[in-house]
């Protein structure tokens, strides 16, 4: 007989017990194709439970203000030490409580206020820490842009961005997005960088896992100063941040002071266990198969779109996620998009696509890719069923089309079940 999930929440608070297996279920037989979700590990899941949620340890290893660090110290050095080998950093703030909050700190440790970030254009890709206006760090940091020179290829225009980085004088030039299927020339903003005297720093929040199992290039190689990242996107961990400097103690000391006493207070020790499992699942030779698998899945959906005559914004990809023009394709909004692949199981996100004829809050395009599903074992011939099964719900639009491709789901969701048993047991 099958044991209770979660036995003390069923009997303790059963309003919350119901929205956990409502959404174990939802996880189990959905196909989850937003690119910057994941499924963690069995692993992970038990570092997350553990008993480290319950301690305190301000400060870092071996200088914390409470007693009592024995094994939160040793969780963080863990951390510490697996992230600087997997990206070839000399040093790790592994704290930062998500990806915005990395960002926020790395910006508060290198800036004063008034000072300018050359950042990439939002509706080009870049993320809403990138300097959105509704953002507060628009009210202390001046933020420019740079973006494609060609919508068709997804090339940036390094020129333009050398001119515009000779007039403003940025402290920062940032590399980086959430929504931009092409790889940087990293050579190109670091020799701009250097030639203004700013720091390059990339934010890697959803190319991590790529990095790390050496599927696209290292931005360190190419002497990039700083990458902050988060750590559960193509990297696999729990929610969370993280920010990696190359080879400067100045740098690092700066971004330790401001991580911690300057933005946050107790760090989330329980997480930085799970992210010390993370990392240590990302440094064994199975996790370079997974990082090359995301990029040939996604390449795969691509075609599959690309047959049927579908715009996708640089025409492909080269990496996990693929933008693609619903409004010019299907003749819908990315919002009406995701609503009725909602409806088949199917989960992405409508987004913003550069010059977008559309309303940022119903924009034309939808965004998706393939980390989770290949965390769950799908191949080529898998991703591509699911293409076609979205092709079919985007073509066809009404209620049968809907259940057929509802079907089609939940074959493929049983066929690959999640990971951890916290989920599918
Ligand atoms: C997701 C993302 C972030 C923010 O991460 P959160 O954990 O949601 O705060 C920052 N930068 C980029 C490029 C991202 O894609």
């Amino acid at each position: 007989m099958q044991s209770v999930k979660y036995p003390f929440l069923t009997k303790e608070d059963n309003d919350v017990y119901k929205a956990l297996v409502g959404e174990d279920a939802r996880e189990r037989d959905g196909l989850e194709l937003i690119p910057s979700e994941n499924y963690v590990s069995q692993a992970v899941h038990e570092a997350l439970a553990s008993s480290l949620t319950n301690k305190y340890a301000e400060g870092y290893p071996g200088k914390r203000y409470y007693g009592g660090q024995e094994f939160t110290d040793a969780v963080e050095t863990l951390a510490i030490t697996r992230a600087k080998k997997l990206f070839g950093a000399g040093y790790a703030n592994v704290q930062p409580l998500g990806g915005a909050n990395a960002n926020i700190a790395m910006y508060f440790a290198l800036l004063s206020p008034g000072d300018t970030v050359l950042g990439m254009e939002l509706s080009h890709g870049g993320h809403l820490t990138h300097g959105h206006p509704v953002t507060y760090l628009t009210k202390i940091f001046n933020f420019v842009r740079y973006g494609m020179k060609d919508i068709e290829t997804g090339e940036i225009d390094y020129e333009e961005m050398r001119r515009v980085a000779r007039e403003v004088k940025p402290k920062i030039i940032l590399a980086g997005f959430s929504a931009y299927p092409r790889e940087l020339d990293y050579a190109k903003f670091v020799e701009i960088a250097r030639e203004v005297g700013a720091i390059a720093v990339m934010d890697i929040a959803h190319i991590a896992g790529l990095i790390a199992g050496g599927a696209v290039k290292n931005p360190f190689d190419y002497g990039f100063d700083i990458m902050t990242t988060t750590t559960h996107k193509t990297l696999r961990g729990p929610r969370g941040g993280m920010i990696l400097t190359r080879e400067s103690e100045d740098l690092a000391k700066k971004i330790n002071k401001s991580v911690f006493p300057g933005l946050q207070g107790g760090p989330h020790m329980h997480n930085i266990a799970a992210k010390a499992v993370a990392f240590h699942e990302a440094l064994q030779p199975s996790f370079k198969n997974y990082a090359s698998q995301i990029i040939k899945n996604a390449r795969a959906m691509a075609e599959v779109f690309e047959k049927q005559g579908a715009r996708m914004i640089t025409g492909g990809t080269s990496n996990h996620l693929i933008l693609l023009d619903a409004h010019t394709s299907f003749g819908i909004s990315g919002g009406e998009a995701q609503a009725l692949l909602d409806r088949a199981g199917i989960t992405l996100n409508k987004n913003v696509i550069a010059n977008d004829t559309r309303k940022p809050m119903d924009p034309s395009g939808i965004r998706f890719g393939t980390p989770a599903l290949t965390t769950r074992g799908f191949i080529e011939d898998d991703v591509v069923q699911v293409a076609t099964l979205m092709i079919d719900v985007l073509t066809g639009r009404d209620d049968g089309a809907v259940a057929r491709a509802r079907e089609g789901v939940h074959a493929l969701a049983r066929q690959h079940p999640i990971p951890s048993s916290f989920i599918h047991r």
